[in-house]
């Protein structure tokens, strides 16, 4: 079966070329040109992945994600124009799940998206598993006041549920069952974002910025989740 994208882009001619080659590439593709009539398609049809631009006319593609977070769990990918949007994007306020910045070639477009979709099938493979009744020790990972419930997705802190995305549930998840060791960014990037190329680590940063935030007592001196220098990252529990 195809997957079925939206894309959302004010500009037509960056809209067009998008749709043409990831039509070619075997997708299913919709379009739109503004954040208003982006919300009315998403709630009407269920996409596999939506392109969001960020500067749209009317409502911006901060606030559309920020809509759409609320309402469905569809991977959303922002094209993003400058650097410092990169934070509120993977934020929690924005909540996106991945971003590209402009200007950025068709090849490396299709690889993220497709890195995207290939992560969800595996997610979605993965829950399955889970939810076959297998009770096990391990299905609440316990660090001092920080609880990992693998079965319910949910990491809690002295009993209180923290509100992580998906990404940073998965990130800490990731470090917490290789504790103690030493991860890399790439190596980091390629399990948990499932991309199979090197770069963009600043993704991982960004990450561990907003996890530092929530689960460290205090985030400027992080005690759980080490920074290893010229490497990446460990968590220490
Ligand atoms: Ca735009």
């Amino acid at each position: 079966m195809k997957s079925k994208l939206l894309i959302v882009e004010d500009e037509k001619a960056l809209r067009e070329t998008l749709a043409y080659n990831l039509t070619n590439e075997g997708y299913e593709v919709e379009i739109c040109a503004d954040g208003i009539s982006a919300l009315e398609v998403a709630r009407k049809t269920s996409f596999d992945l939506i392109m969001l631009d960020i500067m749209l006319p009317g409502m911006d593609g901060f606030e559309v994600c920020r809509v759409l977070r609320t309402e469905m769990n569809t991977p959303i990918l922002m094209l993003t124009a400058r650097d410092d949007e990169i934070d509120r994007v993977v934020g929690l306020e924005v909540g996106a799940d991945d971003y590209i910045v402009k200007p950025f070639s068709m090849r490396e477009l299709i690889a993220r998206v497709k890195a995207m979709l290939r992560r969800v099938r595996i997610m979605r493979e993965e829950a399955t598993i889970i939810q076959t009744p297998e009770p096990s020790s391990k299905e609440i990972l316990q660090f001092g006041d920080l609880a990992i419930d693998t079965i319910r997705r949910e990491v809690r802190m002295r009993n209180k549920n923290l509100e992580l995305q998906p990404k940073e549930y998965e990130l800490l998840y990731f470090l917490a069952i290789n504790r103690g060791r030493a991860m890399s960014r790439d190596k980091i990037l390629e399990d948990v974002w499932g991309w199979d190329y090197v770069g963009e680590s600043r993704t991982v940063d960004v990450h561990i910025r907003w996890l530092r935030q929530k689960i460290e007592t205090d985030p400027a001196n992080p005690a759980r989740l080490v920074t290893v220098r010229g490497s990446g990252y460990r968590f220490e529990g």
